[in-house]
Formats: structure tokens, sequence, C-alpha cells
């Protein structure tokens, strides 16, 4: 059942235990959405826990609350909890924090292939970030601010439009960018945190960049996380699909990164081209122009079988 914003706010008193939670490989979005909200439920008196079932970026180690943040098998539910799924699209994108859902669910969500699975939910697909939603929510619920509120849901909208680079910011997301600063986010605090590299970092660059490659005329990127590279940059690779997709000439640029022998894990990001259908047609989701699945298949076959995927809709 979609809600409206009164609605979700009454909900949210209405439960004592509420476990916070979103996708697998947390990106700003789903980390900065799932503090914000955790914040601001202890300021309500809740006992409110994060779960992620996934290591998380140390870039994002400024944030504060971070360390709160547990893994499943540290954490124990019953059916008196209810479960706040923040920036993902079904139960099967929070793996095993899924095993911690006893009793009903409410899912704040923008993903556009979103599976409408949850008791209660929140969804905007015109909204660049989940942390947008937060972020109008907690105007209309005219909350007392904090720092680290704003900090966090500034990072979860900023990081997910490219700083308000990316076709997907919107008035509206400007609007609520500028409620977050009104009320304490430190836009060129978060940025000079966000960019920051080791000098080691900055210099495996070099071997990241090695690795791209074009197909279709310069159509279509893509760049190779081979296990020699993941052992030289480490296993976050999130900030390195925005080289391939700054390519000139570009449409479409896609990562393809080594899991194992037969397993392989694909992030696609566009100008155009319906990422989404792409990653859809893989058992994966997300934007149209960002998206991204997992195939069964080794790096070099899942590379050739996303290629001509893409090739069909250029
Ligand atoms: P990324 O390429 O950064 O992993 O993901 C791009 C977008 O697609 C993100 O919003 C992410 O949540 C979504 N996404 C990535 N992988 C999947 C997937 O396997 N399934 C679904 N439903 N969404 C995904
Ligand atoms: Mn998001």
């Amino acid at each position: 059942m979609n809600c409206s914003a009164q609605e979700i706010y009454t909900l949210l008193h209405h439960y004592e235990h509420i476990l916070v939670t979103a996708h697998v490989s947390p990106d700003g979005d789903a980390l900065g959405s799932v503090l914000a909200l955790w914040h601001w439920l202890k300021a309500e008196g809740k006992d409110a826990v994060m779960v992620i079932d996934d290591d998380i970026d140390d870039r994002y180690n400024f944030l504060d609350g971070l360390s709160a943040i547990c893994r499943p098998d540290q954490v124990k539910t019953d059916a008196s909890w209810l479960t706040v799924v923040l920036d993902a699209t079904g139960l099967g994108r929070i793996g095993k924090t899924a095993d911690l859902v006893c009793g009903k669910v409410l899912n704040l969500d923008h993903h556009i292939s979103n599976e409408h699975f949850a008791q209660w939910e929140y969804f905007k697909p015109d909204y660049a970030a989940t942390g947008e939603i937060l972020t109008y929510l907690f105007d209309q619920w005219h909350i007392t601010w904090s720092p680290a509120i704003a900090d966090a849901l500034y990072t979860a909208i900023a990081t997910d439009c490219g700083f308000f680079k990316f076709n997907n910011t919107t008035g509206h997301t400007l609007r609520m960018a500028a409620v977050l600063v009104d009320n304490g986010a430190q836009p060129d605090v978060i940025s000079d945190h966000l960019d920051a590299r080791s000098l080691n970092k900055l210099r495996a660059l070099s071997k990241v960049l090695d690795q791209l490659e074009l197909f279709a005329d310069g159509r279509i990127s893509c760049l190779s996380y081979t296990p020699e590279l993941l052992a030289v940059i480490g296993e976050h690779t999130g900030i390195y699909i925005d080289y391939a997709r700054r390519i000139k000439g570009a449409e479409v640029a896609f990562t393809v990164k080594y899991i194992g022998p037969t397993e392989t894990r694909v992030s696609l990001r566009s100008k155009g081209v319906d990422v989404n259908a792409i990653a859809a047609s893989f058992g994966g989701g997300g934007h149209v122009r960002a998206a991204g699945c997992t195939l069964d298949k080794p790096l070099d076959e899942a590379k050739a079988l996303i290629v001509k995927e893409i090739e069909k809709r250029l």
C-alpha cells in the first residue's frame, strides 16, 4: 500500500523496535538514508537498529554513526519489529538481513524496478535518491534537524545524482539539498571526504584506466575488474565506473567484476539507453540510466553477453 507522509509518521511512531536496512554493496544513498532515519528514530526514543549485510567502503567513515551499523548475525528480532527497507527494490536485495524480517515491512525507494513487496511503501521513481524521499518526509514532519542527519542525507542525494550533474537532478532534488544545507549539511566537507584518496589508490588509477575498452565503434565502454586488478585496488570499486561513463562518444558504460570463476557482477550506466531493461533481462534491476545485475558466467563471457544486449538497444 502506498502511504502518505502523515501515515508513515504515524506508522513509525506506532512501533517500538525498528530495524533499518538497505541494499547490499551499499552506496552513499543507501548508507546516508539508513543513518539519517536511524538518528531520527533514536531521537524519537525508538529502539532502532541498523543492519547491512556487507562491508562498507571506508570513504564513508566520516558519516556520524557509521560504526553502529551491524551485520545480520549480530541482531535478534521478532514479529513485533518493523523493518524499514531503504533504497532497495525487494528482500532479495538486502542479503541475509532478510532472515531478520519477522514482522511487517515499510519500503522507501526510488528504483523503477521496485517489486512492491512491502506492507507499506513510499515509492518515488522520479526522485534522484532515497535520501531525497527522506528529506521531503522530514521537512513535511518539521523534525528537529541535526548536522548528522543533514550531512547523511546530503551525502545520499549528492552521490546518487553525481553531485547534481546527472539527468535525475530535478528542481525538487535541488530544493531538498537546499533544505539540508539550511539545516547544517556541509557540501564542501562532504565532497572533501568523498574525493580524498591515498597516494597508493591514486596511483592504482593508471591500472584501472588500462582496463578500459571500447565496443560498437566507441558507443559502448567497458571496465573489467580482473582478480589481478582487484588485488591492487580492493573490493570497493564503486567510484571507477565514472571513468568509463565519461569517455567521449560512449552511450553506455559498464563494468564487469570478478566475484568467482563463474560469477560476475555487472554495473551499467547510460546517457539514454534503458539499462534497467538490460539488467532486468539478467535478473537485476535499477534505474533507466544506472542499473546492475549478477551473471553466473565467467568474466569474459559475461562481458560479451552484456555487449550483445547493449548493441541490440543502441
Ligand atoms: P550499481 O551499478 O551502482 O551497483 O547499481 C546501480 C543502481 O542499480 C543502484 O541504484 C542499485 O541499487 C541498482 N541495482 C544494482 N544491482 C541491482 C540488482 O541486482 N537488482 C536490482 N533490483 N537493482 C540493482
Ligand atoms: Mn538510490
